[in-house]
């Protein structure tokens, strides 16, 4: 079927891409808020579509040959700049990038084709379109792939296998020109597959952003909006129900956080709350879950292999006493009394070990604070009176 296709055909079919990527994309630049870069794309997909239309042009009208080519030489180079900048914004919208930068070399190929009137010539056109195409491609594939370690979707592999298999297209159809013979794809069957691969390229954009939006709502889903750690929805659903011998949960109270809320104010009670989160965040052994429960609550889930339960809590609670936090005075000291209960043969079930832990971490707020207590530990009398006076008297072993 594909041998079937003549020129202005091929040409045809490659403005109609273009339009329809452009159209679809546009769709999803005015919809999406993750859409920066999308833009970009649907620019160049209009500016690839408006150098088509004048290549046919100038093959139907030979008095306007030179000027009708070189404006589609200086649009294919800006349509292809414009194209491996969308990739470059939409893998990372993070990054800082001067967008003018991309008008450049459409300028540079406008004087050159002004001084030397290389576009007149038909292989030297086609040679600088497809090699520009070719290096554009193979590089944003590249791009693409290495964006992976700060935001890793899964879709990244196709968009990057799709550059690189468009920009071998590139090659090959830019070698055949060079060399003016085309052994393995003729310029119609080239051009068709470089439109189905602008055809791929728009689709899997559209699920670029899709993937991630999904995450971007995961995230919003299971973290906590102030201090950035898992919520408790994604503790209780990320750790196993019947937990294994020797795994143990930590519950973590600050002390007095009223009183120092009272004194300094709500937004020095959320810096304390954002530093002490990520600090606790930074010492945890690994495979252990952080997760804030709620106002200055907070829990922890330790595995088995991660062995002392108590020297944890003790490496945490410490290393809470030690911070200090821009908004207070530096001689204020924000303590936490912490709760722990392991996973034994009696009772490993999520929920009754989490009531031990807060069982325990009564027993560290009666005992005075700034402590750990376990729920395994021998309870003195004058431990039990003070649970009595706080009213916790249920479960005391
Ligand atoms: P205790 O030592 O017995 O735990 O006393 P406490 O004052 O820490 O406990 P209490 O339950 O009386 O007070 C908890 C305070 O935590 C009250 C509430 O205003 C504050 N809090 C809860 N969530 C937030 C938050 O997101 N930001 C700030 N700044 N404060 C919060
Ligand atoms: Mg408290
Ligand atoms: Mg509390």
């Amino acid at each position: 079927m594909i041998n079937q296709l003549d020129m202005p055909t091929v040409l045809f079919l490659q403005k109609t891409s273009y339009i329809a990527g452009a159209l679809t994309l546009g769709y999803l630049r005015l919809t999406s808020t993750e859409s920066r870069g999308v833009g970009l794309l649907v620019a160049s997909f209009v500016v690839l579509a408006g150098g088509s239309t004048l290549a046919g042009h100038a093959e139907i009208h030979p008095a306007l040959y030179g000027p009708l080519s070189l404006v589609n030489i200086v649009l294919a180079v800006l349509g292809y700049c414009l194209l491996g900048l969308a990739f470059v914004v939409i893998s990372n919208p993070d990054r800082k990038i001067k967008t003018w930068l991309v008008a450049l070399p459409a300028a540079a190929t406008l004087v050159i084709g002004l001084t030397t009137a290389f576009h007149l010539n038909n292989t030297y056109r086609a040679t600088t379109f497809t090699f520009l195409g070719c290096l554009t491609m193979a590089a944003t594939a590249i791009i693409v792939l290495l964006d992976a370690h700060r935001e890793p979707l899964p879709i990244r592999k196709l968009v990057a296998a799709i550059l690189g298999c468009a920009s071998v297209l590139s090659l090959i159809m830019g070698l055949e020109f060079a060399f003016n013979t085309f052994p393995l794809l003729d310029v119609a069957n080239g051009f068709f597959l470089m439109i189905l691969s602008k055809f791929v390229l728009a689709i899997s954009i559209v699920i670029f952003i899709s993937e991630r939006q999904h995450l971007k709502i995961r995230r919003l889903a299971d973290r906590d909006a102030l201090t950035g750690l898992y919520n408790r929805r994604f503790f209780n659903s990320a750790v196993p129900s019947r937990l294994h011998l020797g795994d143990a949960i930590l519950y973590l109270d600050l002390d007095h956080f009223k009183q120092l809320n009272d004194r300094w104010g709500h937004a020095a009670g959320d810096e304390v709350l954002q530093i002490m989160g990520q600090a606790v965040q930074a010492i945890l052994p690994p495979h252990a879950l952080l997760a804030r429960q709620g106002g200055e609550e907070f829990i922890v889930f330790l595995p088995a292999e991660a062995d002392d339960a108590m020297f944890h809590a003790e490496r945490i609670r410490k290393a809470i006493c030690d911070l200090r936090y821009p908004s207070l005075p530096a001689d204020i000291t924000v303590t936490a009394s912490i709760g722990i209960a392991r996973a034994s043969q009696a009772g490993s079930d999520l929920p009754y070990l989490c009531r031990e832990a807060d069982r325990a971490l009564y027993l560290a707020k009666a005992a005075g604070r700034n402590r750990v207590c376990d729920a395994d530990a021998e309870i003195f009398p004058q431990d039990q009176q003070r649970l009595a006076a706080i009213g916790f008297s249920s479960g005391v072993k």
